[in-house]
């Protein structure tokens, strides 16, 4: 296979190695992308920063190693020569890192270590180009709220990717990487993945280490990757899944090969797997083309010999309110830090302790990230607490049990991943509200611990692309991608 004939925009892994294989140079391949990069960042805006020399630095160990081992196609990492994309919400060592606010700007000296997710990927042998555009802290589901200039859909530049891994999912649909890493706190990988017509995952709570990502709401982050097809996602959730010494909360259970599971799967018969759908997610709200593209997919699954069982997921309609309470709660707690004194930017000409508190804050954050700072402030106070904070917690057990509840019956679950497909930039950003409610799919999953993915199911009218949500039991990718790769090969 000739690398260098194939458009940056359709390279998968495997078309990588095999390129490799055959006498093909990840110099070469990680230069073509710094082009591409070159070429459209003026327009889509999906990069902060580039780490060229610690990418070019990879690319020739990776050369090296298959110029000097004729059997590199075996043992190389499973990721030589991969030119990934890192969101800027993970620690790069030496690469400026911003959460996409000004208050961690010019931040020196940049960080001295790696997050475990990044370093995993670059012992596998990739090739790490750089960080990723983001909404400020991972707050939004439109990338309108990054400091640094909203990302643009690479499908049509005048509506927004989706957020708030806007710049991951851009990225690899404009072949500026052949995969990426984002984070999701409440659909952030899913969303901006079905916006953008690729692949995201959500990993089961605790199935990737977080150390190195910079906390929003840590009772519902995950860090997961985005890739042109569920096999690149699967291959990129082998690399960073399982338990990390350096990040207590991470499983100790130990990783599928999920890879090998996926191509077990496709000689096994479709009629083993019980497939739920959720009225509460088809209803007011739902744009006919995406109702369409889903309900087909769920029909021609259904001709394909899977069991398709109505399920109810009775307490969804509570889930924005109870996410952005807890959400928001957590994020007060975790921002704290960013106080002027520890980290990044401090207000000048300040003459009190607590003016220098307030200026840093008020200078550094922006409108969404102080939004969601007095809210959280607010429900955890005294006197709300019990009222708001301690009752979304309740909540929250409710949506986890009919998610438990519906798993004894069925083996994973089919849903739209947003209601709409990509809106026009401009046209959310006044109205937190409705912003909100781009997520009204996703947040759930995060509530409830469990994993999840968004595969590519069409196209609208507009030619925009739309995404399907499946949702499987915790620690269980294994289905997810295996009903996932069905989907894929229904288009
Ligand atoms: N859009 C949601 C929010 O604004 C989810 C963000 C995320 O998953 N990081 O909070």
């Amino acid at each position: 296979m000739q690398l260098d004939t194939i458009e940056t925009g359709r390279l998968t892994i495997s078309n990588v190695r095999k390129g490799l294989a055959s006498g093909g140079s990840a110099v070469a391949l990680a230069e073509r992308h710094y082009t591409s990069i070159e070429e459209q960042n003026c327009s889509v805006n999906a990069w902060l920063a580039l780490s060229r020399e610690r990418a070019m630095a990879q690319a020739e160990r990776v050369d090296r190693q298959f110029l000097s081992d004729s059997n590199a196609a075996n043992t190389a990492g499973p990721l030589a020569g991969v030119p990934i994309g890192i969101k800027d919400v993970l620690i790069m060592q030496g690469a400026p890192t911003t959460a996409a606010s000004k208050i961690l700007e010019g931040y020196q000296p940049p960080p001295p270590y790696d997050a475990t997710v990044v370093a995993r990927l670059e012992a596998a042998g990739a090739v790490l180009l750089g960080k990723l555009n983001c909404d400020e802290f991972a707050m939004g589901s439109s990338n309108e709220n990054s400091a640094y200039g909203p990302v643009k859909n690479p499908r049509r530049l005048e509506h927004v990717p989706g957020g708030s891994s806007g710049g991951s999912a851009a990225a690899v649909a404009a072949g500026m990487c052949v995969t990426s890493l984002g984070s999701d706190t409440g659909g952030s990988i899913r969303q901006p993945a079905s916006f953008c017509g690729v692949v995201g995952v959500l990993p089961t709570y605790s199935r990737v280490s977080r150390y190195g990502l910079i906390a929003f709401a840590s009772s519902l982050d995950r860090v997961g990757p985005f890739g042109r097809n569920v096999r690149d996602a699967a291959t990129m959730l082998g690399v960073i899944a399982g338990h990390d010494p350096l990040d207590a909360t991470s499983s100790t259970r130990p990783v599928p090969n999920y890879v090998a599971e996926l191509e077990a799967s496709s000689t096994r018969p479709p009629g083993e797997l019980r497939l739920g759908v959720p009225p509460e997610y088809f209803g007011e709200g739902l744009d006919p083309e995406v109702r369409e593209a889903v309900e087909t997919a769920i029909r021609k699954l259904g001709e394909k010999g899977c069991v398709i069982k109505p399920i109810s997921l009775k307490h969804t309609r509570y889930a924005i309110p109870v996410y952005y309470v807890i959400a928001t709660a957590e994020a007060s707690a975790n921002l704290a830090r960013f106080d002027g004194v520890r980290y990044g930017y401090r207000a000048p000409d300040a003459t009190t302790l607590s003016e220098m508190y307030r200026r840093t804050r008020d200078h550094g954050f922006g409108a969404e990230v102080k939004r969601r700072i007095m809210l959280g402030t607010y429900v955890l106070s005294a006197g709300y607490y019990d009222a708001y904070y301690k009752k979304a917690q309740q909540v929250r057990r409710l949506i986890t049990q009919d998610f438990l509840d519906a798993f004894n019956e069925v083996d994973a679950i089919i849903t739209p991943t947003a209601p709409t497909p990509a809106f026009l930039l401009g046209e959310k950003s006044d109205d937190p509200m409705a912003m909100y409610l781009a997520d009204i799919y996703t947040v759930t999953a995060n509530l409830a611990g469990i994993s999840g993915i968004s595969v590519p199911v069409g196209k609208s009218k507009a030619d925009l692309p739309i995404g399907l949500q499946i949702l499987g039991k915790h620690f269980d990718e294994s289905t997810v991608f295996r009903v996932a790769q069905m989907v894929e090969d229904l288009q």
